[in-house]
């Protein structure tokens, strides 16, 4: 199975969303091996960022995201990675289309809720950054038989 970074942000934590953006994700059948809250340093931020350090809004971005605690999750599924940035939808709020989180809670360029891991190398580059690998857990649960059908299980 996949994993994928993914990061409740400062102003989904602000608005009161961790609950319903957490209750998506399980309910779609995706499972959480890692979950903690934690106010984001901007080293961590700049490495996280760093494809963006040429755009306009790049200071902007750290400063809100190291503002107040976000919520860091791995999530783990079948494509998990691709499975995930659907279900986020794309990084413009006002442009996302209902039914994606950002599209239902979102009206903003910057402030959209959600980080979701857009491939799985980096995944798990972004896994390896805010997560020690004593932090990521094992476990089977209880619905996993009805989740995937017994081939889907044993692919990646
Ligand atoms: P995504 O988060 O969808 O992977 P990017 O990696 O391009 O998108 O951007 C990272 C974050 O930078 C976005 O999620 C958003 O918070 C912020 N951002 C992106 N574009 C803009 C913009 N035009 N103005 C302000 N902030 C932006």
């Amino acid at each position: 199975m996949e994993r994928s970074l993914v990061i409740i942000k400062p102003d989904a934590v602000n608005r009161d969303l961790i609950g319903r953006i957490i209750a998506r994700l399980e309910e779609k059948g995706l499972k959480i091996v890692a979950m903690k809250m934690e106010k984001l340093h901007p080293y961590k931020l700049k490495d996280h960022y760093a494809h963006l350090k040429d755009k306009p809004f790049y200071e902007e971005i750290i400063k809100y995201m190291s503002s107040i605690p976000s919520i860091l999750l791995v999530i783990e599924g079948k494509q998990a990675v691709e499975v995930v940035r659907k279900m986020i939808g794309p990084t413009q709020g006002r442009e996302a289309p209902s039914g994606t989180i950002r599209g239902d809670f979102s009206v903003s360029n910057q402030s959209n809720l959600v980080h979701a891991s857009d491939s799985t190398e980096t995944a798990q580059k972004e896994i390896e950054r805010f997560f020690k690998a004593e932090e990521l857990h094992e476990y089977q649960k209880m619905n996993f038989d009805w989740i995937y059908s017994k081939d889907e299980k044993s692919l990646k």
